[in-house]
């Protein structure tokens, strides 16, 4: 029996057609999935806060893919650009099928130093935020819709001490997720949350002073790269039957 393969390149990938939003999709993991949503057929809208020219390469680099991109400057602390960026996206390219929720932020330190700002800074970007940009797609997505979080290997296990602030509010991911998949299941929407372990960023450089310790908790031995995260989310924006999972991109940390 002779099996035919199509053309090992094709102009449609497993996501043409599908428009998704990236939050922090500037830099670091949301900027490599950006690229690899696009590589997949989709269009692409990013958010960013500071990193203006850095989004506007990210557009322009999924642009030269053949695909829609656009920046928007929303910062994912205040309730309604977290939302708005989601009405805005959809706005700009007629609907929304993949939300990606990437932005986030780190502020690790001894439990007695976190300030009420740091604890209100990191539970409204990393938990408030995602909360309601997911709300705002689940009102306008479709069967078909995708709600993608980034969490962190944090939320499973704590190596050591510091990490209060940041590990409550990744934890606060994975209920949240397991609630929006029963909640949108119904509606053919999936939620699915994916926990990096080390990843090389600028929030995590591989060369910074933790990170030999860091790659030594892996069962890999090292970091990973932005794009190695890319490839799950972009696996579980075209995955069907999978949905209120976590999925460790870690190489190993949690093992
Ligand atoms: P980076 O710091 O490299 O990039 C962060 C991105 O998020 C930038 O695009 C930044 O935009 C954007 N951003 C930051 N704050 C906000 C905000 N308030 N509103 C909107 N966008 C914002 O981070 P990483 O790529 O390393 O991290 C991405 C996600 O992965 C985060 O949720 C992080 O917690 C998680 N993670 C990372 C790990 C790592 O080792 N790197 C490990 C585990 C989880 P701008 O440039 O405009 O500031």
């Amino acid at each position: 029996m002779t099996t035919t393969y199509g053309p090992l390149t094709s102009t449609y990938g497993t996501l043409h057609g599908k428009v998704a939003l990236v939050t922090g999709g500037s830099r670091g993991i949301g900027a490599a999935t950006a690229l690899r949503l696009a590589r997949e057929g989709a269009d692409v809208a990013v958010t960013y806060v500071n990193g203006k020219e850095a989004a506007e390469e990210v557009v322009r680099a999924v642009e030269a893919l053949g695909r829609r991109a656009v920046a928007l400057r929303a910062d994912s602390a205040d309730a309604d650009e977290a939302a708005g960026a989601v009405a805005r996206a959809a706005e700009a390219f007629g609907g929304l099928d993949v939300l990606v929720n990437n932005a986030g932020v780190g502020v690790l330190g001894p439990l007695e130093g976190l300030s009420l700002t740091d604890v209100d800074r990191v539970l409204a970007v990393n938990v408030r935020g995602v909360f309601l940009a997911s709300q705002a797609a689940a009102a306008r997505m479709t069967s078909g819709g995708r709600i993608i979080t980034i969490g962190s290997c944090m939320a499973q296990r704590v190596p050591g001490p510091g990490g209060t602030l940041y590990a409550t509010s990744k934890s606060a991911l994975i209920g949240l997720t397991k609630a929006l998949a029963r909640e949108l299941g119904p509606r053919g929407i999936t939620a699915n949350v994916v926990h990096p372990g080390p990843v090389d960023t600028d929030m995590n450089p591989a060369g910074g002073p933790y990170a030999a310790g860091q790659a030594a908790m892996t069962a890999l031995g090292r970091f990973g790269t932005a794009d190695e995260v890319a490839a799950t989310v972009v696996y579980l924006a075209g995955a069907d039957y999978v949905t209120g999972a976590e999925f460790s991109v870690d190489g190993g940390h949690s093992a």
